[in-house]
């Protein structure tokens, strides 16, 4: 007989790699210290470009075997984050990658772009019902930075949450990923002289998709320590991220802390005690009674 943890966060996300890329250190530090992380990723990732030679074949326009085989680069990841309750939403291949916004892959029969928004709901509420979050993470309205899926899960995310709160088990918190402007204005400067600068052609933080005020932020998560967990994982991507990628060069750039610190705004939910300028909380579960009413029954009666 076994429960899940007190803690229980739920990462909603598009497509294999984001998870590493955008919270892989948050992920990490959340498993290591106890908490049950699950992550529902929505797409198999099939329109990605492939990055690595002999397996070029695989993309979508050709053998169409990439969603497959990123399967198993997820499943490394997050072996390198610790994080054991992975699940694809539908499960594997129900949603396919809706490719770049515009792109004739939207219209896809089984693009998540085409996705009934209660039905893909309906499979996170699944889920939710029997891990019983208190936190979950997805993207703002914008997917963070406008792809089609991004947006997608942000929708299908929030629509799972209203049907949860009809049930009483909704998280109590949802947070969105976020980049403060502030750190984005020091990346800016880092990368002047990079080679491989992610900010060629950018002169302000204001022509970026992204990039929140300093004061709109919620939590600043840092695991520092988790870094090159973030790292391992974001190398399992490895027909996704080059191996000389600026994503890389960052660490080199930043240390520790770039990769290692994630930066999140509070979507639902009351905002717990904090510090800094702008009482950026440090726990993600910052203020919340996991003894009350917020423990999962399933768990607390030790049926699972
Ligand atoms: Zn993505």
């Amino acid at each position: 007989m076994t429960t899940l943890p007190d803690r229980r966060l739920l990462l909603v996300h598009a497509h294999p790699d984001d998870e590493s890329i955008g919270t892989g250190s948050t992920m990490a530090h959340y498993a290591a210290t106890g908490a049950h992380v699950t992550l529902v990723t929505c797409t198999l990732g099939e329109e990605g470009e492939i990055h690595v030679p002999e397996l070029a074949q695989l993309v979508a326009a050709e053998a169409d075997q990439l969603g497959g085989y990123r399967i198993g680069e997820l499943a490394a990841a997050c072996a390198a984050l610790g994080v054991t309750d992975h699940r694809f939403l539908g499960g594997a291949g129900r949603y396919r990658d809706s490719g770049m916004m515009g792109l004739a892959t939207n219209e896809h029969p089984r693009a998540f772009w085409q996705a009934d928004l209660d039905e893909a709901a309906g499979h996170l509420l699944e889920i939710m019902r029997e891990v019983r979050p208190q936190v979950m993470i997805t993207y703002d309205d914008n997917g963070f930075y406008g792809h089609p899926d991004h947006i997608q899960a942000h929708r299908v995310a929030m629509r799972a949450v209203e049907l949860a709160t009809a049930e009483g088990i909704a998280p109590a918190k949802v947070y969105w990923t976020a980049m403060p402007r502030s750190v984005l204005d020091a990346g800016l400067n880092a990368f002047t002289e990079a080679s491989d600068n992610p900010f060629a052609g950018i002169d302000s933080v204001d022509d970026l998709p992204f990039g929140t005020p300093d004061p709109e932020i919620a939590a600043r998560i840092d695991a520092t320590d988790q870094h090159a967990a973030k790292e391992a994982a974001m190398r399992a991507h490895a027909t996704q991220i080059p191996a000389t990628s600026w994503l890389y060069s960052i660490a080199g750039n930043f240390g520790a802390e770039f990769m290692g610190v994630e930066y999140f705004t509070l979507a639902v939910g009351d905002k717990g005690p904090g510090n800094g300028p702008y009482g950026w909380e440090d726990d993600l579960f910052a203020g919340l009674s996991l003894d009350g009413p917020d423990r999962s029954p399933v768990a607390a009666a030790g049926l699972r």
